[in-house]
Order: structure tokens, then sequence, then C-alpha cells
């Protein structure tokens, strides 16, 4: 059964192929004649009037009125643009507390919304049947034609193996060899694809955020864990065993703490919530401070039990946070030490990939950002060797804590919009095709 399954590789006609490089195209660069889509095309001008006319009926296309003249004093062509409304897609953020999910339009408009609290470590089939509730909700919601559900992508943290849609393993899940894409087939009949929550993050950014018009970016999610989605080419690259972005487990300091992987002196072993948590304990404790002093005031307010027990306290990174943001010099040197550590991991890959944009998220990004972006910039410079400081962007996130769910979205997109070309058909490539045949095809 599972072997059967393997997305990557089924293969898509020609024709398939040329209606979504058509409504590419439209999505891109719209509103656009028929003339000018054959031009970047290179499809032959009767192909596209054919592919445009069968989308149009199918509504994925729209005709908006005519275009400015030609100069040699023509008729003006009509420009069509892409109907955002014709499909539509479910994104899901897979948690370790939380279950996210959308419903975007063609565009990635965020239409709908749904949220679920969900147990860590819940076996596979209890969080599905959450996930299938959740969706179900944003249909209801939306209140569309079944049919124009195109698809539905889901992200979550671990080692994914995307073409076959299963979850390899992930420890903060506690997930092994999950068939969590075909799990999810089961309760709704339309295509779905998972990925990497980190790569989605960058997905989201190079369709829908910053890095539009970048093609080689590094995305860095900062917060229980940290990872990275690396676009190079425009493309996202997922290593040989889809094991790439790794750079949590990058070393930053090779007598630094025992990490979850087991190694010691990894990133995330230092700058995770997780170890913000634990050096901010330990700073308040080597100076006799109760740790109380954040935990209470930031989180409890007052009336809250005291303790002063540091030990007895529930420490998390969310009380550095506001401590830092509310000025505590301390819990701000705490923020400040993380982001050049995460400098450090940064400049390592920059030097290996020298990408044009480096992207913070994540979720200590949404409380910490300022206080983090601006140490880790000062890191890279430190450490960087081959590019002037100014010639690497490195930037917030512009879809904040919305990038893991639309990045989800966003799997459905891009296979809607840019299908694989190493997936046509290979006789059909093979064969010379005449402009005469090309149009029938
Ligand atoms: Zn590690």
């Amino acid at each position: 059964m599972m072997d059967k399954r393997s997305r990557g590789r089924n293969l898509i006609s020609i024709k398939k192929h040329n209606r979504a490089v058509i409504l590419n195209i439209l999505r891109q660069r719209g509103p656009i004649s028929r003339a000018e889509i054959a031009r970047i095309s290179k499809l032959t001008p009767p192909t596209v009037s054919n592919l445009v006319s069968e989308l149009a009926g199918s509504e994925f296309i729209r005709e908006i009125g005519a275009g400015d003249s030609y100069r040699s004093g023509g008729r003006r062509p009509t420009l069509l643009t892409l109907n955002p409304e014709a499909g539509y897609v479910v994104g899901i953020k897979i948690g370790v507390t939380l279950l996210e999910a959308i419903l975007t339009d063609l565009e990635g408009r965020i239409l709908h919304r749904a949220q679920t609290g969900k147990v860590a470590g819940e076996n596979p089939g209890a969080v599905v049947d959450q996930l299938a509730g959740l969706v179900q909700s944003l249909l209801n919601q939306s209140n569309l034609p079944r049919e124009r559900l195109l698809g539905i992508g889901a992200a979550s943290s671990g080692v994914i193996n995307s073409e076959k849609g299963i979850v390899r393993r992930s420890s903060l899940l506690q997930w092994k060899d999950v068939p969590l894409a075909q799990l999810i087939e089961e309760r709704f009949p339309v295509p779905v694809f998972i990925e990497n929550d980190a790569n989605v993050v960058a997905l989201a950014e190079k369709w829908h955020g910053a890095a539009v018009n970048e093609s080689n970016v590094i995305c860095i999610t900062i917060g229980v864990g940290i990872g990275a989605g690396i676009i190079i080419g425009g493309e996202l690259y997922g290593g040989s065993h889809h094991g790439a972005g790794e750079i949590g487990h990058i070393v930053v300091d090779r007598q630094g703490p025992v990490c979850n992987c087991g190694k010691r002196g990894c990133l995330e072993a230092l700058a995770s919530d997780g170890a913000i948590a634990r050096r901010a304990a330990m700073a308040l404790a080597e100076r006799n401070l109760p740790a109380s002093a954040w935990a209470h005031a930031a989180q409890k307010g007052p009336g809250a039990p005291q303790s002063n027990a540091a030990t007895s306290v529930e420490f998390t990174a969310d009380d550095v946070s506001r401590a830092a943001e509310a000025g505590d010099p301390l819990a701000r040197e705490i923020m400040e030490e993380t982001g050049r550590y995460i400098g450090i991991g940064i400049a390592n890959i920059a030097n290996l990939i020298d990408p044009e944009m480096i992207i913070l998220g994540g979720e200590r990004m949404g409380q910490s950002g300022h206080l983090l972006l601006a140490a880790v910039k000062g890191a890279v410079n430190e450490h960087l060797f081959s590019q002037p400081a100014a010639g690497l962007r490195i930037m917030p996130s512009r879809l904040g804590n919305d990038a893991w769910v639309i990045g989800a979205a966003t799997l459905v997109l891009k296979e809607f919009f840019q299908p694989a070309t190493h997936r046509l058909e290979k006789h059909r490539l093979d064969t010379k095709v005449t402009p005469a045949a090309k149009s029938v095809l």
C-alpha cells in the first residue's frame, strides 16, 4: 500500500503542465493579454488561446476588458486575470501544543481560521481526528462548493519525506514513520502534501512574504526548536535525506550544554526557548535573585502566590522576553546573548551558501524580535567571511506567526501553479513536437 504512494513521481501531462504555466503567469503578472502570455511562456498563440478558453470555462480565468492599444495602433488586447476564488486550499500547522488551520484562496489570502489545543505525544490517529474536525469547521465556515477545495497542506516538525507523505521522525511530536498524508487523504478526497515546518515558513516568505524577489534565502525559525528552511535558486532545498536546514544542531560552543539530540553545544541547546529559560534561571541564581522576580511579576500579576525558591518557579522564555521588553538589564543581556549565538550559527551557513537574504521568524521573534535582530546582525557581521555586511540582508519575517499555516497552504498552491517539470510524461518530452501538434496536446 505505502510504496505505491509516491506523489513526487506521479506523472503529469504536458497539457496539465501548460495550464499551470499559464495560471502561474496570470498569478505573477496579471492582468495580461493572451499575446503576452504566449511570449512569456513560449507556448504558441493557438495553444494559449485554447487553454485560456478552457480555464475561463472552469472560472480560473476572468477577462477584465481591454488593455493599452499597441503602439502600431492595432486593436487593444483583452486582458486576463486569475480568479483567486476559483479554488481554495487548506494549510495546517501541527504544533506541539496547538493545531492551527486556515482556508486560503489561490493567492494565499486567509479567509477562515480554526485552531484547537493538542496533547503532546498524542497518537497520530487521534491527532488526525482533531485535524479532520478543524478542516470540517473551515469548510462549514466558508460554505464553499466542496469541489473547489484543491488540496490540503500540513507542516510538522521533524524529518519529513514529503514525496511519500511520511513523517519519518519528529522528536517534538514523538512520532516515527507516520503516513500522515495518507491518513488525512482517507478523510478528505483531495491531494495532501506535508513538509517540515521550518521549510514551509521559507516557502511562505518566498511566495507571499519578504523574499518574493529573492533566489537564495535562508529562513530561521526560533522558538521551542531552532530550524531553517533553505531556498536555493528559488526552490526549497531539502537535502539528500530530507535533513537539510538543521541549523539548530550546528555546534556553536564545544563546551556548551548537552542538546536534546544528545550532543554538546548545539545552537538549540543555547538559544531555544528551553535554553533561554535555563540560562536565565542560572543567571538569576548566580546573582542570588529569585526567579519569581521575573516569572511572577510578568506572568501572574499582583496577588499571585509568591515564592522565593527559584527551583519551584515555572520559568519560561516568555518570562525572559517580557522582562527584557520591560527594560530589565539582565533579561536584555540574556536575549542579546541568545541573538549572538544565533548570529554565529547564521554566519556559519551564510559562509557556506552565500544567500541574498536571511529571514528570522518563529515564536521568539514575535516576542523579542528587535532585541534578537540587533544582536544577530552584530554577530553575523563579526563572523561573516566573504560578504560586506551590507550585502546580506537580515530581516524579520513579514508574515509573523501566520507563516507556518500560509506556508502549509502554499504546498498545495505550489503544486497547482508550478508542478515539477521532472514529472512530465517522459515519452512526450522525448517526442519532437511540431508547432501544429503542440497546440492540440
Ligand atoms: Zn543538537
